[in-house]
C-alpha cells in the first residue's frame, strides 16, 4: 500500500499487527501439517492450534472447550443462529441494526426483526413485546458496524432471561473486541462471535464462543473437526495469528481508547466545524473508533470519491443499489431522514491511526465537501 495512504476504514478491516504476522510465519512456511493428522509434525501444529485456543479463552473469560474455532464473523453468526433455530426449532429474533451476517440468516429463516431506538441500540419495550415462549434464538450486536453505538448487553440479557428464559442469547461482538473487555461481556450471553481482521488478525478466520451444554446443529459438514461443531482444516497460521491480535488487542485495550476517544474528538472537531456536518449519534453512545457523521447537500459516492483520490480511505456504510447509493439499513431503521443519510460519512480509527492522519483527514474532507457544493451551485445557476 503506498505510505501516503490514510487509512480511516478500521471498522472495515484493520491492517494486521505486526507480532500477528511474525505469529503466522513459521505456520505459512515450516510448521504446515494437518493438526488433525497422527504424526509428530502434526502434533506440532494440533500443539499450536491448542495454545491458541487456550489464549483466546483466557482472554474471553471462557473454557477453552468453548471456543469453535470458524472461516470468519459472518460464519460465527450463521453457526449461532441457523444451528441453534435447526436443532431447537422455534423463532429467531434479532435487532433491524444487525450485520447482514445476522439479519439476513434472522429473515431466511423466517423469524421476527425488532426495531432500534433513535441512536440504533436495539429499542428495549419492542424486545419485551417480541419475547415469547416460542423465540429459541436471539441475536443481538455489542457494537454496531456503521455508527459505534454499543448495546446496553446486561439489559438485553436481563429481558431475554426473563421473558424467554429457554432461549439462546447470541452477540455479534466483531466490532466489540477492541472497545469492549470480552470478559464483561461473556457472562451475559450464550454464545459470540468475534472475527480476527478486525483486532489486527488476518482475513478468513473467526471464532464462536459457545457455552458449554448449548448445542446447536453444524452448517458445515466433513471431518468432524472442532468437536464435530465446525469440520474443515484449521486455518492453523490463521487461528495463532489471531489470537497473537486477540492477546495485543487486550492489553493494549485501555490505553488505546484513551488514544484514539482524544483522537475522535480532535476529528469530530476539525469536522463538525465544517457547516452542514451532524454528528449521527452522541459520543457518549458509541465506541470512540467510530465517528459518523451525515452531511447536508452531499452524497457520499461523490465525497468518497474525492477521499479517495486524495488517498484517504473512508467508508459510507451505504449500500449501491440499481446505481444508486440507498441509506443504509441501518440509517433507515434510526429513523435518519433521507437528506442527512444521502450524506452519510464513516470514518474509523484504530491501532495505527496518528494525529496526522486524523489532520489530514480533516483537511481532505472540508475541501471536498466545499468543492461538491461550489460544483452543486454553479450548476444551479446554470
Ligand atoms: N458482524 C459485524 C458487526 C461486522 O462488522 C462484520 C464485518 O464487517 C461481520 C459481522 C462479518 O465478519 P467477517 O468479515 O469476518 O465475515
Amino acid at each position: 500500500m503506498a505510505a501516503t495512504v490514510t487509512y480511516m476504514d478500521h471498522a472495515a478491516t484493520t491492517p494486521m499487527r505486526q507480532s500477528a504476522i511474525d505469529a503466522m510465519m513459521p505456520f505459512l512456511d515450516g510448521v504446515y501439517a494437518n493438526p488433525s493428522g497422527s504424526h509428530r509434525f502434526a502434533r506440532l501444529a494440533r500443539k499450536s492450534v491448542d495454545e491458541a485456543r487456550d489464549l483466546i479463552a483466557s482472554i474471553v473469560g471462557c473454557k477453552p472447550g468453548e471456543v469453535v474455532f470458524t472461516g470468519c464473523g459472518t460464519e460465527s453468526d450463521n453457526a449461532a443462529i441457523v444451528g441453534v433455530v435447526r436443532r431447537r426449532g422455534g423463532v429467531a429474533v434479532c435487532s433491524a441494526a444487525e450485520h447482514h451476517a445476522v439479519l439476513h440468516c434472522v429473515e431466511h429463516l423466517g423469524g421476527r426483526v425488532v426495531a432500534v431506538d433513535a441512536h440504533g441500540a436495539i429499542d428495549l419495550p419492542a424486545l419485551r413485546a417480541t419475547l415469547d415462549e416460542s423465540v429459541s434464538c436471539v441475536s443481538v450486536m455489542a457494537v454496531n458496524n456503521e455508527t459505534g453505538v454499543v448495546t446496553d448487553m446486561k439489559s438485553v440479557s436481563d429481558v431475554v432471561r426473563r421473558l424467554a428464559p429457554n432461549a439462546v442469547l447470541h452477540t455479534d461482538a466483531v466490532q466489540a473486541a477492541c472497545w469492549i473487555d470480552l470478559r464483561t461481556l461473556w457472562p451475559l450471553v450464550d454464545s459470540m462471535a468475534i472475527s480476527a481482521h478486525k483486532f489486527g488478525g488476518p482475513k478468513g478466520v473467526g471464532a464462536l464462543i459457545v457455552r458449554e451444554g448449548v448445542t446447536f446443529e453444524p452448517i458445515v459438514f466433513g471431518g468432524g473437526q472442532e468437536r464435530d461443531r465446525r469440520s474443515g482444516t484449521h486455518n492453523v497460521a490463521g487461528i495463532v495469528a489471531m489470537a497473537e491480535a486477540l492477546r495485543a488487542t487486550d492489553a493494549e485495550r485501555e490505553h488505546e481508547i484513551a488514544r484514539i476517544t482524544a483522537l475522535r474528538d480532535r476529528l469530530l472537531a476539525g469536522l463538525l466545524a465544517i457547516p452542514g456536518v451532524h454528528r449521527t449519534v452522541p459520543n457518549e453512545v458509541s465506541v470512540p473508533g467510530v465517528a459518523h457523521v451525515c452531511i447536508t447537500d452531499v452524497e457520499s459516492e461523490s465525497l468518497l470519491y474525492l477521499l479517495d483520490e486524495a488517498d484517504v480511505c473512508a467508508s459510507a456504510a451505504s449500500a449501491c443499489a440499481s446505481g444508486a447509493m440507498e441509506p443504509s439499513h441501518v440509517l433507515q431503521a434510526m429513523g435518519v431522514p433521507r437528506d442527512l443519510s444521502a450524506g452519510a460519512l464513516r470514518l474509523s480509527m484504530g491501532h495505527t491511526t496518528t494525529e496526522s492522519d486524523v489532520d489530514h483527514t480533516v483537511r481532505v474532507v472540508t475541501d471536498a465537501v466545499e468543492r461538491i457544493r461550489s460544483v452543486a451551485a454553479r450548476l444551479k445557476r446554470t
